[in-house]
């Protein structure tokens, strides 16, 4: 692996009290992958990448850089870059300075500045921005020329906390598409923090789900979307439903229902997407876990209708259903429903 935490622990001591940041993350990030730790504010993102960056040592654990312990190497010896959420550029220089400005201090070659500054504000796409003072660009471009200031150094691996946290949404889905372009582009590993559950699915090439200082997931976008390991994984991303229950002999009984969990006996929380679900008004077939309803709100999203479905039990199930031939809902509400998915639908 580019990047090893091996068994990564940090503590806090504040007043008298000791908190533990993270608690033993053990993980590999590869060579050239968009990497992504994901998580709600405060479980330990951050911490984490400030131990992979060095500004942070670790109370206990290893991190290795290219199969090298650096757990005591400072920052400036890591080849790693780090961009923060507040890019804060030069104010006083122009664009092109601040791109310039690590390898004047490095003593680069005028020509060699000249050429790697052209070439990075052209990936960017900021060739004709260079001569331009930071306050005269937009949030989107002051975030690229900050990425372009990272990358200039030929970092191996570029670390970015949180960056476009400061943007509008809609930018914000801009920049995505550009951040995940220019790592391809320039083909370095990208380790990314992000609370956003679809930033990190669309952009990532895996994922590590942290909650409270601990990795709950490392997986692909699609495996943690549609195969949640934990029930905290499942409620963090995207829409899913939870049910829970006591099951017996691989059935669970719900909401005047059944739901099928295979070989599972005794407590367990079932977790079904939204759109594996079918509405429908018949009985569905034995093989296949149905539950009953009424349709307590329907609301139509274009291409297709998003259904809040009660059960008798008082739990509320979403369900996403395409819309096949125009904006009419196959239900609507009020009306008793079943709902029925594939047992290996629910997890
Ligand atoms: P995230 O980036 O996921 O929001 P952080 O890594 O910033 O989380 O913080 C994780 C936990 O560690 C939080 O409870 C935070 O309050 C605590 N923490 C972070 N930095 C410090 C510090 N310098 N001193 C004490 N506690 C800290
Ligand atoms: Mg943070």
């Amino acid at each position: 692996s580019a990047i090893e935490l091996a068994d990564v622990v940090k503590e806090y001591h504040s007043h008298g009290e000791v908190v533990q940041a993270v608690k033993g993350v053990t993980l590999g990030i590869e060579e050239g992958e968009f990497f992504s730790l994901l998580g709600p504010s405060g479980c330990g993102k951050t911490t984490t990448m400030r131990m992979i960056a060095g500004f942070e040592a670790p109370s206990k654990g290893l991190v290795k850089l290219y199969g090298q312990d650096v757990t005591n190497v400072p920052p400036n010896k890591r080849d790693v870059n780090m961009v923060f959420q507040s890019y804060a550029l030069f104010p006083h220089m122009s664009v092109w300075d601040n791109v310039a400005f690590g390898l004047k201090q490095r003593r680069t070659p005028k020509a060699e500045i000249d050429q790697r500054v052209g070439e990075m504000l052209e990936i960017v796409d900021l060739a004709d921005r260079g001569k331009r003072m930071p306050r005269q660009l937009s949030g989107g471009q002051q975030q690229r020329v900050a990425l372009a200031r990272a990358l200039v150094n030929r970092p191996r691996a570029l670390l970015l906390d949180e960056p476009l946290g400061a943007l509008d949404l809609k930018l914000r889905q801009a920049m995505q598409i550009e951040l995940k372009r220019i790592q391809r582009e320039v083909g370095i590993t990208f380790v990314y923090v992000t609370h956003d559950q679809s930033e990190a699915l669309t952009m990532s090439d895996r994922i590590a789900v942290m909650n409270d200082g601990a990795v709950e997931q490392l997986a692909g976008p699609r495996e943690i979307y549609e195969r949640p390991a934990t029930a905290f994984v499942a409620g963090f991303i995207g829409t899913s439903n939870l049910l829970t229950g006591v099951a017996t002999g691989g059935v669970l009984q719900v909401g005047g229902g059944r739901v099928l969990v295979p070989g599972v006996d005794g407590e367990v929380t079932v977790t079904v997407r939204p759109e594996k679900i079918t509405i429908g008004t018949e009985e569905p077939a034995q093989g296949l876990s149905a539950v009953k309803g009424t349709v307590a709100e329907v609301v139509y999203l274009g291409t297709y209708n998003s259904y809040a479905v009660s059960l008798a039990d008082g739990a509320e199930i979403t369900v996403f259903q395409q819309n096949v031939h125009d904006a009419t809902a196959t239900a609507e509400r009020g009306d008793s429903v079943w709902l029925s998915w594939q047992a290996q639908h629910s997890y």
